[in-house]
């Protein structure tokens, strides 16, 4: 008996054992991990894939396994199919795919169970508003109003977070009866769960999707922001769940905020597992275990929830599926959106994908009847779409960043008391530092692109690699002092608003902003209340917030979108202006939105503003057909990096050779170097592998990669094959 079992290393096969005396067929489940000698590791964790009779190598030469570490398959022959088929679909070793997926704890080979988590919370005798230790015990009083702030308590790692030696002042604490020790269960659904009537629309939505249950159908659900989207997703899961099934619902990185999980949490009224990166090794395995075992009913996670094994599935759902975080950008480049549709059809289950500004590639199965597009055009309540204008850059006189016709729109909605957005995606003070007198840019020494300099932390940061260091006094080249900012950062915009409106309280909310825990919540509730008059923010603030007062919304520059060296700039451009002017006049208010250009006449920009998004898509879907771009072609980017600029072009020469000896049907364009050249002290260098014929692509990778594997031109760089790139930078 030949056991084939996957290891989590990258290597394009599997590994053949033989078996031990006690570990007969029945023991030997497909999907059970296994532990087994590899080279020098004594002991290292795989799955079993299949049990053969036969082996590619002499039997003689192969190693028994040491023990079976499962009794149960980990997940079915499904979930295990669609491993294969990612692991195929991206080229990418099932091996360290299919570790990759699973949470660390088992990923260590420990055992599949639930280890209880303790969370630390205020009694009933907490709780009561004089409670709290003597005066002088000032750090069990820190402690007992951080846990009343958070009557559902906090975890270990929460509580590590905020305090350094926390567990002597809890358990006096706990001795005095104001905090109790339990285990952390899936939190009671909430007892009063918000009525709402869905509108026709909704309604009609909700009816289509729902007479799909059971089969493997795609829906677009194409909705402007704030037509009820959300409530859709609800109904339909409560539905799913009244069927005795389970939901994924994927949200991006950035969307998963603590008002979205509540708003889920109340209008489900049932338990719901949150998956996210905050959460520890421990609770993580512990939601994955409660979604495979059936015990709970709503997965709600970021990208890799995808992964996650269900015993019922019954719905897959992507919001705002055009975002690129549903991409994984390193290692296992798949998306998760693309595989929740693959896992939808080999699952029976239908699979709804939701924005208000849908990527061209769903666009276009929209219009090729692969999905079912459903359409919510109105705007729920009172709330009206808003005005939106160009504001013509051309030969104005500046302030900052800002226009004139922007500050005259400020000045107005500060005096009528409302709040306003101003959106500028990119951090810093200055995204450039230069010299006056001789030209000399600043760069980062491993990377070859200006330093952004961050007036706060009085460094100067690589936002491509992270390296910093303090500024300079004097120019490298001519030795004067004469460094001048260039270019303008959310930082400088704030402090270019505080001048002109001293009054005014801004708020900037950016990744250094809120890199505190908590803080984010709390600017947010800020906003909410309506205690902030300007907010500052990058793309972090476009999406997932409701605020009622706000009413303005500028987009400081809508010029990068529109020249970009990566094809999807403009299409990034759009949704994100699009989903800021989505933020502008939600409750009763007539919402503005102005955009700041130098090129007020650019089409793409003309057909945004004065038509919808839907012509939008429609031109820009027309400029990719007219030049053969995705969805009218498949693409893949072979990257390869090395020190020197010789071995990465040596190494995608030789590849490139090979791929087109695969087929002479594909275009294989390059090498040149990326978009940016250097980074982190390595040059960069790709191949773009282009086909109309998706077929026909992936057969000749797959064919391929092997042979890439073996090229002597391959050692001396690292190289990487990314299937349907969302970066081409
Ligand atoms: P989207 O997800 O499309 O942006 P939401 O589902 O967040 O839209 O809805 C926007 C707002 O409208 C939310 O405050 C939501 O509670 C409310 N809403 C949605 N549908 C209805 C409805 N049928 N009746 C009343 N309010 C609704
Ligand atoms: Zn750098
Ligand atoms: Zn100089």
């Amino acid at each position: 008996m030949i056991l084939h079992i996957a290891l989590p290393f990258p290597l394009r096969r599997h590994f053949d054992y033989l078996s031990v005396p006690g570990c007969g067929r029945e023991e030997l489940k497909p999907g059970t991990r296994i532990s087994v000698p590899f080279g020098k590791k004594r002991d290292c964790v795989g799955l079993l894939l299949d049990v053969s009779d036969t082996s590619d190598v002499d039997p003689e030469r192969l190693k028994k396994i040491l023990k079976p570490i499962d009794a149960e398959p980990l997940f079915d022959r499904q979930h295990l199919n669609l491993l294969r088929w990612a692991a195929d679909y991206y080229q990418y070793p099932l091996g360290d795919a299919i570790f990759r997926t699973l949470p660390a704890p088992l990923r260590r080979g420990k055992a599949l169970k639930r280890d209880a988590v303790f969370i630390w919370r205020v009694t009933a005798k907490g709780t009561e508003p004089n409670a709290a230790a003597t005066e002088r015990a000032v750090k069990q009083n820190a402690i007992l109003s951080l846990l009343k702030a958070d009557p559902d308590g906090l975890t270990r790692e929460e509580l590590n977070e905020h305090y350094e030696n926390w567990r002597t002042p809890m358990g006096a604490l706990i001795e005095k009866g104001l905090v109790e020790k339990v285990e952390k269960t899936l939190p009671p659904p909430a007892s009063t769960p918000e009525n709402i009537v869905l509108n026709r629309e909704q309604k009609d939505a909700v009816a289509a999707v729902e007479s799909a249950f059971g089969s493997d159908r795609r829906f677009l659900l194409y909705g402007v922001t704030g037509s009820g989207k959300t409530e859709v997703y609800i109904e339909l899961i409560k539905k799913i769940i009244q069927e005795g099934k389970q939901a994924i619902i994927l949200v991006p990185e950035i969307g998963l905020t603590p008002q979205f999980i509540n708003r889920l949490k109340q209008r489900l009224a049932a338990p719901i597992t949150v998956l996210h990166s905050g959460l520890s090794d421990n609770e993580r395995l512990q939601g994955w275990i409660d979604a495979r075992d059936g015990t709970t009913s709503v997965v709600l996670g970021t990208r890799s929830a995808i992964w996650t094994p269900l015993k019922r599935p019954g719905i897959f759902i992507i919001d705002e599926e055009h975002d690129p975080s549903y991409k994984q950008q390193d290692t296992f480049r798949y998306s998760a959106r693309d595989v929740a549709v693959m896992r939808g059809k080999l699952s029976g289950v239908p699979v709804v994908l939701g924005s208000a500004t849908p990527s061209m590639e769903s666009m276009y199965n929209a219009l090729t009847d692969k999905f079912t597009r459903i359409t919510l055009s109105q705007r729920t309540g009172t709330a009206r779409p808003p005005q939106v204008y160009i504001v013509d850059l051309r030969g104005q006189q500046l302030t900052g960043a800002l226009s004139g016709k922007l500050i005259g729109a400020i000045e107005e909605n500060l005096n009528n008391k409302k709040q306003t957005l101003l959106f500028l995606n990119r951090r810093g003070f200055s995204p450039v530092i230069m010299c006056h007198l001789c030209g000399w840019i600043d760069k980062c020494s491993r990377c070859d692109v200006p330093l952004t300099f961050h007036k706060f932390l009085d460094r100067l940061v690589c936002h491509h690699c992270g390296s910093q260091r303090p500024p300079q006094t004097a120019c490298e080249n001519c030795g004067e002092p004469q460094l001048i900012q260039i270019g303008h950062g959310t930082e400088r915009l704030a402090d270019t608003l505080r001048e002109r409106f001293p009054s005014a309280h801004i708020l900037r909310i950016d990744r250094d902003s809120t890199r505190r825990k908590g803080s984010m919540e709390a600017m947010v509730n800020e906003i909410t209340a309506g205690e902030a008059d300007i907010l500052v923010g990058t793309q972090m603030l476009a999406k997932g917030h409701h605020f009622p007062k706000l009413t303005l919304a500028g987009i400081i520059d809508a010029d990068r979108g529109l020249f970009s060296a990566d094809f999807r700039a403009s299409e990034r451009m759009a949704q994100l202006i699009m989903q800021v002017s989505g933020r502008a006049g939600r409750a009763d208010d007539h919402g503005t939105v102005m955009i700041q250009t130098h090129y007020p006449n650019h089409p793409l920009l003309q057909t945004l503003t004065r038509r919808d998004y839907g012509a939008f898509a429609d031109l820009l879907l027309e400029e990719r057909r007219v030049t053969g771009l995705p969805p009218f072609s498949h693409l893949a980017l072979l990257r390869a990096e090395g020190f020197d600029t010789a071995a990465p072009a040596r190494f995608l020469r030789d590849a490139g050779e090979i791929l087109m000896q695969g087929s002479n049907r594909l275009e294989v364009l390059g090498p040149v170097p990326a978009p940016m050249e250097k980074r982190a002290g390595r040059y960069r260098f790709q191949l773009l592998i282009q086909s109309v014929d998706r077929v026909l692509l992936h057969k000749t990778l797959r064919s391929c990669t092997a042979s890439l594997e073996t090229l002597t031109s391959g050692r001396k760089v690292r190289w990487s094959l990314d299937v349907d790139p969302q970066d081409m930078l």
